[in-house]
């Protein structure tokens, strides 16, 4: 990952991101790769349904085929998570977890389905009054009031050092914090309350959120709670430069056939572009927006 300008830089290392490197790739685009094959759906999968392979085949080895494949075709992969993106002039700026920003001429977003929830009691009725999965999309709502996030990753700790921005108080609650180096070193230097080693049971609020209760029976005092598991995904990522959501159920990035999203530069594939949540879908749409995303960064070039 040098300063120089990335044709084409895919976030998710799944089935979708990887057909879209190699597509990429293969018509000279120079490609990055951002993600964690432990991360894709189909990691523990066994999966059967899949054109042309006998058999059950575990989904863990089917992206180590494929993450050897694009690398020996020429795409660099780096094994880091995504924690924003910005538009600047004619180029993508993307801060990643080890702190470094990778400028690109096309993004392509392949960071399947949306966020994990806790499932615990309270998450849903609260959802909108003190629940969220969105740091960066309603922060703003809580100036001034004390609030937790909880989650292990780099979403989480990137999430508690922006809220430091709004709220009066600021609780990251984890089972065991694992991040790079870099976003470790920051959450030590931060005003984040940090309390590892336990985790929520209970959001507790009727028409709005009053505290968390956690595992050992103690009550955390909080306004809102931000649930924020894994990686950011791509929703969360998109809001920032304005990436439309499907107007249907707003869970998805909304492309058309190309896999082109509203912005152009900018294309989506797999299953954070609809269902069904297939490996075959997310391969055949990954393929188009490598494709796509090659061409678009060559016209790009031309132009400069
Ligand atoms: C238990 C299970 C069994 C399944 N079985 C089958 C099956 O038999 N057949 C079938 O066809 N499908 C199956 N599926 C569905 C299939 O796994 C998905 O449709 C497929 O993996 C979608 O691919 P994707 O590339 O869109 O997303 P994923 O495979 O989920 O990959 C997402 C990638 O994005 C990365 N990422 C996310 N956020 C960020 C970020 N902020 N920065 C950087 N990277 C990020 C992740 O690290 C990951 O690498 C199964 C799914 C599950 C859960």
């Amino acid at each position: 990952m040098g300063a120089q300008v990335i044709d084409v830089v895919i976030i998710g290392a799944g089935p979708a991101g990887l057909q879209a490197a190699v597509h990429a790739v293969r018509k000279k685009a120079s490609v990055l790769v951002l993600g964690k094959a432990k991360r894709s759906a189909i990691y523990r999968a066994h999966v059967e349904n899949y054109l042309c392979v006998d058999g059950v085949t575990e989904g863990s080895e089917m992206l180590k085929v494929g993450r050897e494949q694009v690398v020996r075709f020429g795409a660099e992969i780096a094994e880091e998570d995504a924690l924003e993106i910005q538009k600047k002039a004619d180029f993508f700026l993307v801060r990643t977890e080890t702190g470094k920003d990778v400028t690109a001429r096309t993004l392509i977003l392949a960071t399947g389905t949306t966020r994990s929830k806790l499932n615990v009691k309270g998450e849903k009725k609260l959802l909108g009054l003190g629940v969220s999965y969105c740091v960066d999309c309603d922060a703003n709502f809580f100036r001034n009031v004390p609030v937790a996030v909880v989650g292990n990753e780099s979403s989480a700790v990137d999430g508690a050092l922006t809220l430091l921005g709004y709220a009066s108080e600021v609780f990251l609650i984890a089972k065991k914090i694992s991040v790079s180096e870099e976003l470790g070193r920051k959450l030590a230097d931060s005003k984040i309350k940090l309390m590892e080693g336990t985790w929520v049971k209970e959001i507790i609020g009727d028409s709005e959120l009053k505290g968390l209760l956690l595992e050992d029976d103690s009550t955390l005092i909080v306004e809102g709670v931000f649930i924020e598991l894994g990686a950011k995904n791509a929703i969360e990522l998109a809001t920032t430069i304005d990436v439309q959501l499907d107007t249907e159920t707003f869970s998805y990035i909304a492309t058309d056939k190309k896999q082109k999203t509203n912005i152009p530069g900018i294309y989506a594939a797999g299953d954070v572009a609809g269902p069904p949540h297939q490996m075959a879908k997310a391969v055949g749409e990954g393929c188009v927006a490598g494709w796509k995303a090659a061409n678009f960064a060559r016209i790009m070039k031309k132009k400069m």
